[in-house]
């Protein structure tokens, strides 16, 4: 491609709204442009890139087994209402109406819709095993879109699901999306690592992520170096950890505390330290309230809390006027004796002894307080969410933490759609059985910017070269010379011919520009024809590497195309 004809609009400007290297880079580097928070356009450069992506992950996708299809992204709403999550997505999907006032929706992900098709389609137990994929845009009405690609409204999503006639069979299908998930993600430049993630409460009897390590992940991972264990923050259980308590057995005593609200003025007024204060936080859970205590120094995790209780929505903070109404005292006063509601300890507050918690009365605390003595729990679970310092659920060491993009999501199913959907099967024997379902996901237009979250400098991205948008740029340094030109045209033809994808710098820009330019989008390799092309030398670079070395013409092409061929 002639450079002089690439829809290439590079700013020198960092944008003002892009808050991470890789929505900057690719702004920057007229990959994409923003049309409403969390939708882009993809201009040439990065449109190259995203179908490397895509096709990469087609590639391992086939190579597995799986079969390719394509569904609609505009979907009808029966299928979600009876699977139940035309309501669970909530004001996350988008939703309209056709000229006859039928609903439909933009689809969020397609379990059922798979699970519908094979209830159409398959017409025996042997076609099973089978897994379907397609690679489709899909919507999802952020509450935060951000990140740029990271987190969009309209996305590319690689998803996949399985069938299987049993347990076995799902695990071996699931073995196999792994293992290519772990290709695809070596491919695609990123350095990743597997965590256990969370399942959710229906169902699902296992499920990992893969997360790309990087400061500005969403999520938080807690790992284990002593024996390998990884689980996402929502995910990690948590061993408690034993702290040394007040002793004695002093009666339960009110305590005047004006004016103290937090954790941090509760200790100075006390004078001791947080792990002996348990708050008591009060969730709204689907229809109903509940309060939970964590120690002072703790934070609840709403996931586990969302499972223990089994409730279809997230567990959302209490209103201050429901606190109010509830505890008879204004927030941050709340406590478990004399609540009326369902009260749910984490299992370190079961170990507490002679500690602090909230009175249920403005400017009150009760101190000297002994679980089951003061107070009873109505639970007794792990509710928190885990630390770095905290002990390995599977070894005991100490777990260390990182922040992590999850690009990839593993799920074992197991037959919450076609329960619900009623996809069953007659076997062998003439016996009615239920399909064993698994679905897998790919986020790859995150993939896309995570790779430019672990590839830059500060010239601008360092694209792989797997799915680098060139592969190589050839830069005349003087457009003008006609030698140069004629050197720089031979090498761009060569390349060419060798199957390697170039881009010819034949602009009317100084070489400061150019080399700026090249740097700033990505491109592997880049050759200079300069002046001492004229005695067949020429200038090659890595993107990679700070310095230039000068080589002849024919092994700069030949060397070029080697490197390149290796890393495809
Ligand atoms: P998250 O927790 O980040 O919201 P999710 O767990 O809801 O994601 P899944 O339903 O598991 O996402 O979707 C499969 C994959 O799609 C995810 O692993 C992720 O890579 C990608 N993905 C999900 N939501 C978005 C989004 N809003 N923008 C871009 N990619 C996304
Ligand atoms: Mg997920």
């Amino acid at each position: 491609m002639r450079m002089s004809k690439l829809l290439m609009p590079t700013l020198r400007e960092v944008p003002a709204d892009a808050e991470i290297v890789s929505h900057q880079l690719m702004l920057r580097a007229g990959y994409i442009r923003k049309l409403a928070a969390g939708v882009y356009s993809y201009l040439p450069l990065g449109l190259r890139s995203l179908h490397k992506i895509e096709q990469i992950i087609r590639e391992e996708m086939d190579r597995a087994g799986a079969q390719e299809l394509l569904m609609s992204a505009l979907l009808p709403a029966e299928a979600y209402q009876a699977s139940g999550r035309w309501e669970v997505f909530g004001s996350n999907m988008f939703r309209l109406k056709d000229r006859n006032d039928r609903d439909f929706c933009l689809g969020p992900t397609h379990e059922e819709l798979f699970t519908q098709t094979v209830i159409n389609e398959v017409r025996s137990y042997k076609e099973y095993p089978m897994t379907l994929y397609q690679i489709q845009t899909k919507y999802r009405d952020e509450a935060r879109p951000r990140f740029g690609l990271i987190r969009g409204r309209e996305f590319i999503m690689k998803d996949a699901y399985s069938f299987d006639k049993d347990e076995a069979g799902l695990d071996a299908s699931y073995q196999k999306m792994y293992d290519a998930y772990c290709r695809i993600f070596t491919r695609l430049g990123l350095d990743f690592t597997v965590v256990d993630a969370d399942s959710g409460a229906m169902g699902g009897s296992g499920s990992q992520e893969f997360m790309v390590k990087a400061a500005v992940g969403e999520d938080g991972i807690a790992y284990c170096d002593a024996c390998g264990y990884a689980a996402n923050y929502e995910k990690a259980a948590c061993i408690p950890v034993e702290k040394a308590f007040p002793e004695g057995d002093a009666p339960m005593e009110k305590v005047a505390t004006p004016d103290v609200h937090t954790i941090e003025e509760l200790v100075q007024f006390f004078g001791t330290e947080p792990h002996v204060f348990a708050k008591t936080i009060l969730y709204k859970a689907d229809e109903k309230y509940v309060a939970v205590m964590v120690r002072g120094d703790r934070e609840i995790n709403e996931v586990k809390l969302k499972n223990l209780l089994g409730c279809v929505n997230d567990p959302e903070l209490a209103a201050p006027a429901v606190v109010r109404e509830l505890t008879h005292a204004e927030v941050g006063f709340a406590g478990p004796v004399g609540l009326d509601i369902d009260v749910i300890v984490d299992l370190e507050v079961a170990q507490m002894q002679n500690f602090i918690i909230g009175a249920n009365e403005t400017g009150y605390h009760f101190k000297n307080v002994q679980i089951n003595r003061d107070f009873t729990p109505t639970t007794v679970a792990d509710v928190r969410v885990i630390e770095p310092g905290d002990k390995c659920p599977k070894c005991g060491a100490p777990v260390k933490s990182d922040r992590g993009i999850e690009v990839g999501h593993i799920f074992k199913l197991g037959t919450k759609y076609s329960d619900a959907l009623g996809l069953s099967y007659q076997d062998e024997n003439g016996d009615s059985k239920v399909v064993i379902m698994g679905c897998y996901g790919i986020g790859v237009t995150r993939c896309f910017a995570a790779a430019i979250e672990q590839n830059y400098d500060e010239n601008g991205i360092i694209m792989p070269v797997s799915i680098a948008p060139y592969h190589v740029v050839v830069v005349p340094v003087n457009a003008k010379d006609e030698g140069q030109v004629r050197v720089a045209e031979q090498i761009y033809e060569n390349l060419q011919n060798a199957g390697i994808e170039t881009l010819l710098d034949d602009r009317q820009e100084r070489p400061g520009v150019k080399f700026k330019d090249a740097d700033l989008i990505g491109i592997p390799l880049r050759i200079v024809v300069g002046k001492k092309s004229g005695e067949g030398i020429v200038e090659y670079k890595l993107r990679t590497q700070a310095e230039a070395e000068d080589k002849p013409i024919e092994a700069a092409v030949r060397d070029a195309a080697a490197y390149i061929k290796e890393r495809l």
